[in-house]
């Protein structure tokens, strides 16, 4: 179970197939640092483990524990690269920054399975690429385009064609699209379990059901107070992403928390099993309300997608999404579904992740766009130099001033009826 959720999500199968319970203890006292870091997800891990690896002194507030947020929840799916092909990076952000922003996506992948390996953590990984598939000849064509702008880079990168993607599938349902070879899947919560015990290896410390309330501008820097103590650094790292809070208020304001929820099956039987992705390929599809399907280490197949906010419209997004698995993949009709959650993925305005600097040495770096496991780990480590030192300019994400979104108030009702239009369009195959 997934504790604080609702409970129609809150039955979560990385949860039951985790390594541990974590159970970092609360913070006490008055402790100092170099670098306190504000969230125990894959940003967050990651900023400790390399901080940590660097030989700084760096502690992490977790207002639940480490994996709590969406890194343990996402669908493992490892994606690479930003949301806009390369060129148009390189048109928004120019040549230097651009070029820079795309290799660290682009290798998003490397660094997540060479933490894997180097810290020895048990999270199910495999690489056999992520397909990303077409639904219109208009999404084809882009996803083609795209793949010849990777593979122009160098990146393993392949179109394919209906053919293949019915082979690699096992569903006639897409018109073709791209496997990006760099990607793969493993089991989330699991991964950041495993950053978590390496960072703290290293000497990071960790503090769990220590949620953040107050940071304090001192003279040594900042105080943050939590749990039942304080933290004074000089250099702050904020990695909450969608579940920010209250603790900024414009830095929360300027992603959008939307939900994304997915169901899974029962492990399948050995037949159905090789019938469906039998390569074990991540999918996501072009859909504006995107579908995405996998199985996991033990043959379970899941599919997620956007979910809303209220339990009855979640309840038939739930269903939704058990009723599009069988029209995929007629052999799930008699599967008995045993897990449904999910999460909360931060949108932003230009769909890109920003870095901020609230004031010096108060940073904060979020707004994954739903394709964080790779991304999101790239971006502690991105933190990780920054609070050790690095220029603005030579950092792989935009630093940015805080652009809070418009009509926050509102946002829910927004949001509800922004899929309700999305969802039209994808119908209508626009
Ligand atoms: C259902 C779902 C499916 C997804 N599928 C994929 C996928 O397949 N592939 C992919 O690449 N991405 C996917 N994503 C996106 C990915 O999970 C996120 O982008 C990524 O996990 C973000 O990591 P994070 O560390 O920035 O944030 P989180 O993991 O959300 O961590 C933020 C943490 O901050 C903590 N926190 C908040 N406020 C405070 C405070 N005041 N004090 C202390 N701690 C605080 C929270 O408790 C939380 O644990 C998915 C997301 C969801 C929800």
């Amino acid at each position: 179970m997934i504790q604080n959720e609702r409970p129609v999500i809150a039955n979560s199968l990385w949860t039951a197939t985790a390594n541990r319970v974590p159970d970092y203890p609360v913070l006490e006292g008055t402790q100092t640092a170099d670098v306190a870091v504000i969230g125990g997800g894959f940003t967050g891990l990651s900023a400790a483990l390399h901080l940590a690896e660097a030989g700084a002194n760096v502690t992490l507030l977790e207002a639940q524990q480490p994996g709590w947020g969406a890194s343990g929840r996402n669908g493992g799916q490892i994606n690479v690269g930003l949301y806009d092909p390369p060129s148009v990076i390189r048109r928004k952000f120019g040549d230097e920054h651009g070029n820079r922003m795309i290799d660290m996506s682009g290798n998003a992948g490397d660094l997540v399975f060479d933490l894997i390996e180097k810290h020895r953590i048990e999270c199910n990984a495999i690489r056999p690429g992520w397909i990303r598939a077409a639904h219109t000849p208009k999404t084809l064509r882009e996803l083609h385009a795209l793949a010849e702008e990777w593979q122009a880079l160098g990146a393993n990168v392949e179109k394919i064609d209906r053919d293949k993607i019915t082979r690699l599938t096992g569903t006639d349902v897409y018109l073709g699209g791209l496997v990006d070879h760099r990607g793969g899947n493993l089991q989330p919560l699991n991964f950041a379990l495993g950053l978590a015990e390496a960072a703290d290896r290293l000497g990071a410390t960790l503090h769990g059901q220590s949620p953040v309330s107050a940071i304090d501008r001192v003279a040594a820097g900042y105080t943050l107070h939590a749990g039942r103590g304080t933290v004074t650094a000089p250099q702050v790292l904020i990695c909450t992403n969608a579940y920010s809070g209250d603790l900024h208020k414009p830095l929360a304001k300027s992603v959008l928390p939307v939900r994304s929820v997915q169901v899974a099956t029962k492990p399948l039987s050995d037949n159905i099993r090789a019938s469906i992705l039998p390569d074990l390929h991540a999918l996501s599809d072009a859909r504006r309300l995107l579908l995405y399907f996998r199985l996991d280490a033990d043959g379970r197949f899941l599919m997620g997608g956007r979910g809303t906010y209220n339990d009855h419209s979640t309840r038939r997004q739930l269903d939704r999404l058990r009723r599009v698995s069988r029209t995929f993949f007629p052999q799930l009709a008699d599967s008995e579904w045993e897990y449904a959650w999910g999460g909360l993925v931060g949108l932003t305005r230009d769909h890109y992740a920003h870095l901020h600097e609230i004031s010096p040495g108060l940073k904060a770096g979020l707004g994954f766009n739903g394709r964080g496991v790779a991304i999101a780990t790239a971006m502690g480590r991105v933190l990780s130099r920054w609070a050790l030192g690095a220029h603005n300019d030579d950092l792989a994400f935009p630093v940015t001033s805080i652009k809070p979104l418009p009509l926050s108030f509102a946002r829910q009702t927004m949001v509800e009826a922004e899929i309700l239009r999305l969802r039209f369009l994808d119908k209508m195959g626009l």
